[in-house]
């Protein structure tokens, strides 16, 4: 695949450092070649190489515990299975989330971007992550186009339907992820609230793209950077919101909902 490291690379990497989650250590279940169902416009991995929707085997469960092996004893808050693209694409999730937690006993987390939450496989896999975050940038098909680029399979109202069903069933922490990349006008905050209050989620995390965007695949994107680290690639910083602006929306939603909201600013 062009543009792909060719040496053998670890799918166990960090720990990192999560304003969300505190010290977790990742997992990446996709591999080498990024692979994602969204190709977002801030992505920190880059352009995404693979956009696809469909399933299939990436990285051999066993490779990944033996792997998870070697940072034993797991001092960290959280697992968190996330990578080189969508992890729900990955058919062994169910599998890779049941062994994770047989082998580390820790808390396990899954970052999803939602697209696969209407199949009923991928939500019964996802049940067995104590904490899932779904991804939830756009409230409007145009917004979805603009911002997540979306593979051709992917529909607006099916990535609503499944992020409503699966927020009904779901039994564990789930967190409701959005990326502001503007200020948003008051019929996009009136269509977010409408949102958050029909999925009730135990949060929201409103971002703002801090992180630099390579300009082609990096690896190491799976991991975390500041806005100001000098990185040996290419780079585009996209403007942030202001921290007052992102302030005053998680305040008005918090307020608005009764659901508790955090900012990249709160901690
Ligand atoms: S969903 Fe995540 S991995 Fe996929 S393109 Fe968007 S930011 Fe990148």
């Amino acid at each position: 695949m062009a543009n792909s490291t060719t040496v053998p690379v670890s799918t166990v990497y960090g720990p990192v450092s999560s304003w969300r989650y505190g010290r977790s250590l990742g997992i990446d279940p996709i591999g080498v070649v990024s692979t994602c169902s969204f190709n977002c416009v801030y992505c920190q991995l880059g352009e995404i190489e693979q956009i696809t929707s469909d399933r299939q085997v990436y990285i051999p469960t066993a490779q990944i515990l033996e792997e998870l092996k070697g940072f034993a004893p797991w001092d960290v808050d959280v697992i968190t299975l996330s990578g080189s693209g969508e992890p729900t694409l990955a058919v062994n999730l169910g599998e890779i989330l049941r062994e994770i937690k047989q082998l580390t006993h820790r808390p396990t987390l899954v970052l999803t971007n939602a697209t696969l939450l209407h199949d009923p496989t991928v939500r019964s896999q996802l049940a067995f992550a104590d904490r899932v975050s779904v991804k939830m940038d756009a409230v409007s098909p145009e917004g979805l186009r603009r911002v997540n680029r979306p593979d051709s399979q992917v529909n607006f109202s099916q990535l609503w339907a499944g992020i409503e069903q699966f927020c009904a069933e779901y039994p564990g922490d789930l967190g409701i992820q959005t990326m502001i990349l503007s200020a948003w006008d008051e019929q996009a905050k009136a269509e977010y609230i409408r949102q958050i209050k029909a999925i009730k989620p135990t949060e929201v995390q409103l971002n703002t793209p801090s992180r630099p965007k390579p300009v082609k695949r990096q690896l190491d994107g799976r991991g975390n950077h500041s806005g100001s680290e000098d990185r040996p690639y290419e780079v585009r910083q996209f403007k942030c919101v202001s921290q007052a602006v992102l302030q005053a929306l998680a305040q008005e939603i918090q307020t608005q909902t009764g659901v508790r909201v955090r900012t990249v600013h709160s901690n």
